[in-house]
């Protein structure tokens, strides 16, 4: 089995760009932000305060989580049987899923699940520290990044087009915080791994920077 690893902060396009490489490879996408945001969105619903660890962890063994694809290859998340893919998407969600995931219990729950669909399939996997840990054998790995402003700019004309548009002050500001808590958490922070490419799109279009992705990729795969 063939595995890609995409790391890199929020906005940097990782998800858009992953799936669309892995449907023209034909590989299986998986969205580890996607896992996280189910026990954030957890926490969510059922009062949890995500600062308080104790709670959340003894949260976890009531949780089922799973992760199926659509025949579009679009990733579906499962909590407790029901689909919750587009309620993790609600902006409160963000802020606590990387509360969440600071905590090594939230992770040491969901390695074995996201190296499980490594060892099954050919995927592209993308997170924040899927070249560092989860799979730190991976064919190829990838730190995608872009400048912080860029990565608002971009998440700003997303809102727009979903109809929730948020001030460029706001966005700007909730991708710095996510940020700060990504790199400096103890638990499998997000750095670039050693042996990872560094690709940063803040000067490149959609399809520049497939292109670039798909270059580095076949550079090291020989597809
Ligand atoms: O990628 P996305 O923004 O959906 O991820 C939501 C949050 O989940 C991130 O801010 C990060 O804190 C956390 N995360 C993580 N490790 C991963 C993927 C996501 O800690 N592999």
């Amino acid at each position: 089995m063939i595995s890609i690893a995409i790391d890199g902060p929020s906005g940097a396009g990782k998800s858009t760009l992953a799936r669309s490489v892995a449907a023209k490879l034909g590989y299986l996408y998986v969205d580890t932000g996607a896992i996280y945001r189910t026990i954030a969105y957890h926490t969510y619903e059922s009062g949890i305060d995500p600062k308080d660890e104790d709670r959340v962890l003894a949260a976890l063994p009531g949780l089922d989580i799973r992760l199926t694809h659509g025949p579009e290859g679009l990733q579906h998340m499962l909590l407790n049987g029901r689909d919750v893919t587009k309620d993790i998407r609600l902006p409160e969600v963000s802020l606590r899923a990387s509360a969440v995931s600071a905590y090594p219990g939230v992770r040491a729950f969901l390695l074995e699940m996201q190296r499980q669909l490594a060892r099954s399939n050919n995927v592209i996997m993308d997170g924040r520290d899927i070249g560092t840990v989860v799979l730190p054998d991976a064919d190829v790995k990838i730190f995608l990044t872009a400048s912080a402003e860029a990565r608002a700019r971009r998440r700003m004309a997303e809102l727009e087009q979903r109809g929730t548009p948020q001030p460029f002050e706001t966005i700007l500001r909730e991708i710095e915080e996510r940020d700060y808590n990504d790199s400096h958490r103890a638990a499998a922070p997000l750095k670039q791994a050693e042996d990872a490419v560094l690709l940063d799109t803040t000067a490149l279009d959609f399809r520049q920077s497939e292109e670039a992705l798909l270059a580095i990729i076949r550079e090291r795969i020989k597809l």
